[in-house]
């Protein structure tokens, strides 16, 4: 009884502090999102059109961009726009932001999103890939914040960061992309306090995804584990509302944020369960 009672009124608080969402908010509003051509950027891209926002679209494969850029006005974008780059070359991340500066005249949303490719698999000594992981999903995302904070200051803007719950909550087969989303949550959770503290315009979310249904995360557990996944024109636009109403995080699914703290109240439980989620057998 005690326990129904105490997830009820966490439930209740959560729902009454929890500040609402004005799609209005983002009609006209100048957006980057990264890592656009597929999966939850896409679907970011879609509900963004879909409420009249101005978009600058990016990722590796132009023609793919093209034609989500497309779909995009038909869907009711003020602007969209699209630049090919690859994160991992130091030059790009930079070449974007002034992409979207110019093209938009500002900036009100940045939404890191892009992750590349990884194994899934057991770490055997790949060095060099996860070096390259780090500058894609990682050194990239903090170029690109920082050369977009002064503008976001000025339009009271924000940044949206896309973890996963492997960034709060290792499991196998991830090592190389779990590295990443954890330095993404140690710096940006840095960042995020050091704002607050410069009394900074700039709101920091940083979201926290279980598995969603995007073609490139199924490809990889398919027939590895029955672990649920999640919709990702949901999971888009959870990522949406919890930025425009400048939230500090998002959990979705709702109980990856109970599995991120079962792992430090229950360790010995929580180990059995990860590793019993994979079929495995050496
Ligand atoms: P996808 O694999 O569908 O999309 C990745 C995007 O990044 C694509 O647009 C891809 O386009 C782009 N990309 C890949 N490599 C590069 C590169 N070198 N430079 C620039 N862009 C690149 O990913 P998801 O939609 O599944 O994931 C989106 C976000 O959600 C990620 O941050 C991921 O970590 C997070 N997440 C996803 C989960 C899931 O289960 N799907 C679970 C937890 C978190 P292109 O190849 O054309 O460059």
């Amino acid at each position: 009884k005690t326990l129904i009672m105490s997830f009820c009124i966490a439930y209740i608080a959560i729902k009454w502090t929890t500040p609402s969402f004005d799609p209005e908010s983002l009609k006209g509003a100048r957006v980057l999102v990264t890592g656009a051509s597929t999966g939850i950027g896409e679907q970011m891209a879609y509900h963004y059109a879909r409420f009249g926002a101005k978009i600058v679209i990016t990722a590796r494969s132009e023609k793919v961009l093209q034609q989500v850029v497309e779909r995009c006005l038909s869907l009711g974008a003020q602007k969209a726009l699209y630049i090919a780059a690859d994160m991992a070359i130091e030059s790009e991340p930079d070449k974007v932001v002034d992409f979207a500066l110019e093209k938009l005249g500002g900036l009100d949303y940045l939404v890191l999103n892009h992750i590349g490719p990884t194994p899934f698999s057991m770490w055997e000594g790949d060095v060099e890939h996860t070096r390259w992981l780090m500058k894609v999903n990682f050194f990239s995302y903090i170029q690109m914040a920082w050369k977009a904070l002064p503008t976001l200051g000025q339009s009271k803007g924000s940044l949206i960061i896309i973890s996963s719950v492997l960034g709060k909550m290792p499991g196998p087969f991830t090592a190389p992309y779990a590295s990443t989303k954890f330095a993404l949550n140690g710096f940006f959770g840095s960042l995020y306090h050091e704002l607050a503290m410069k009394k900074s315009n700039v709101s920091v979310s940083i979201c926290t995804l279980g598995l969603i249904d995007t073609e490139s995360a199924m490809e990889k557990v398919r027939g590895v584990t029955d672990i649920p996944a999640y919709p990702a024109s949901e999971a888009a636009l959870n990522i949406i509302r919890t930025g425009a109403t400048r939230q500090q995080e998002l959990y979705y699914p709702w109980f990856t944020q109970i599995m991120s703290l079962s792992k430090d109240w229950f360790p010995a439980i929580t180990n059995y369960a990860i590793q019993n989620t994979y079929n495995y057998s050496p």
